[in-house]
C-alpha cells in the first residue's frame, strides 16, 4: 500500500530547484527573471499564437456611470472568447487599465460575475453578490477602465454543452488537452497578454498604467498572469496567496482542480515563489480570516515571508494586506486607495 502521507511526502522531497531563498537577493532581479522564463516553459507560451488577437465589438450596454462594450477576440479555437470593456463616462483622457479576472465560482460562470451584464444566467447574479465579485463594476465606477474576460473553460470558453453546466469539468479538459501539450493555465495566461495587448492600445487608456485584480482562482490567474507580465504595474490577489504543495485535497488543504495546475510547477517552484517574483512591483493581498478554501494562518505565514522580500528590497510599503473577518470573499476595502498610489 502507498503510504497515507505520500503527498507530504512527495512535498517534502520536491525540488524547487528556483525557490526563493535569502541568497538570491543580492541578484534577486536576475532571480526573477530566470522564474518568468521557466515558467513561460511550464505553460508552453511556445504554443500560444503570436501577433494580436483579432478583436471585434459586439455591442454596448448603458451602466451606472460607465458603458460597457462586449468584446470578442479570435485566435483559433482554444485562444479565442468574450470580455466585458468597462469605460467611465466622466473621463478627463486616458485613464489606468485594469484587467478583472473572475475566480472559479458556481456553474462555471466566468466573466459575467466580475462585469454583471444585463444578460446573463441567475447563478451568476448569485455567485456575484455571495462573493462580492464585481470588482470590475466597482473599479469602472472608481475612475478605470475594466477588462474583463472569461478563463479556458470558463464562461463562454466552455463546449456549448458546458455552459451553466452543475458538473465540475475543469479536470476533463484539463486531460484532454494534455495530450495536445496545453495546459488550462497556460491558455488561460497566454490569452491574457494578448488581451492586454488590446487594452494598451484603447484611446482610453494610459498604456503604461495597466493593473491587475482577482479573487480566489481570479487570484491565482493574477499571479501567474502578473510572473509573465512585466507591464502590469500594481496588482490585487484576494483570497489566494497559498502554496500549492500544501493545497492540494491529500495533502490536507482545500483541492486544487486542472484549471490551476501547471505541470511540474513543483520541480522549479511553488505558486508563493511566484508571488515573490512579483517584487519589487506593488501587490495588494487579501486574506480571509474564515476562508473556507485556504488556511488564514498558513496563508498568513506566506504573507510574512512575502512582506519580508519587499522590506529586503528596501520598498515594504508596496505589499499590503487586508484580512477581513469572512469567508472565502472579495474585500476591495484597501483597492481604490491602493490603486490610487501605485496605477
Ligand atoms: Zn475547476
Amino acid at each position: 500500500m502507498l503510504p497515507n502521507d505520500l503527498f507530504a511526502q512527495l512535498s517534502w522531497a520536491s525540488a524547487l530547484r528556483l525557490r526563493y531563498t535569502p541568497e538570491v537577493l543580492p541578484h534577486f532581479e536576475d532571480w526573477s527573471c530566470q522564474v518568468r522564463a521557466k515558467l513561460s516553459e511550464l505553460l508552453r507560451a511556445d504554443l500560444w499564437p503570436k501577433g494580436p488577437l483579432s478583436v471585434k465589438i459586439q455591442g454596448r450596454e448603458e451602466g451606472d456611470g460607465f458603458t460597457r462594450d462586449r468584446i470578442e477576440f479570435e485566435a483559433g479555437p482554444l485562444f479565442s472568447g468574450a470580455a466585458y470593456l468597462l469605460i467611465p463616462k466622466e473621463r478627463k483622457g486616458p485613464v489606468p487599465g485594469i484587467l478583472c479576472l473572475h475566480g472559479h465560482g458556481g456553474y462555471m460562470a466566468g466573466k459575467d460575475m466580475v462585469a454583471a451584464p444585463t444578460e446573463t444566467h441567475p447563478i451568476a447574479r448569485e455567485c456575484a453578490a455571495a462573493l462580492n465579485y464585481g470588482y470590475g463594476v466597482q473599479l469602472a465606477q472608481a475612475g478605470y477602465v475594466t477588462f474583463s474576460p472569461d478563463a479556458f473553460n470558463f464562461g463562454e470558453r466552455l463546449l456549448e454543452k458546458h455552459r451553466w453546466t452543475e458538473k465540475h469539468v475543469c479536470n476533463d479538459y484539463f486531460v484532454d488537452l494534455m495530450l495536445y501539450g496545453y495546459n488550462l493555465m497556460g491558455i488561460t495566461v497566454g490569452t491574457n497578454l494578448r488581451l492586454i495587448d488590446y487594452l494598451t492600445t484603447r484611446p482610453e487608456v494610459c498604456a503604461d498604467r495597466i493593473g491587475c485584480v482577482g479573487l480566489s482562482y481570479g487570484g491565482i490567474q493574477a499571479v501567474f498572469t502578473q510572473a509573465m507580465d512585466p507591464r502590469i504595474r500594481a496588482g490585487v490577489v484576494s483570497g489566494a496567496l497559498h502554496n500549492m504543495a500544501t493545497q492540494s485535497s491529500e495533502s490536507g488543504g482545500g483541492g486544487i482542480c486542472g484549471a490551476q495546475i501547471v505541470p511540474g510547477l513543483l520541480e522549479w517552484f511553488d505558486f508563493d515563489d511566484l508571488a515573490i517574483s512579483l517584487a519589487p512591483r506593488p501587490v495588494l493581498y487579501e486574506l480571509m480570516q474564515q476562508d473556507g478554501c485556504f488556511d488564514f494562518q498558513r496563508c498568513r505565514k506566506i504573507h510574512e515571508k512575502v512582506a519580508g522580500v519587499y522590506q529586503s528590497l528596501g520598498v515594504p510599503d508596496r505589499t499590503g494586506l487586508d484580512t477581513p473577518d469572512t469567508d472565502h470573499r472579495y474585500s476591495g476595502k484597501d483597492v481604490p486607495a491602493f490603486f490610487g498610489k501605485y496605477l
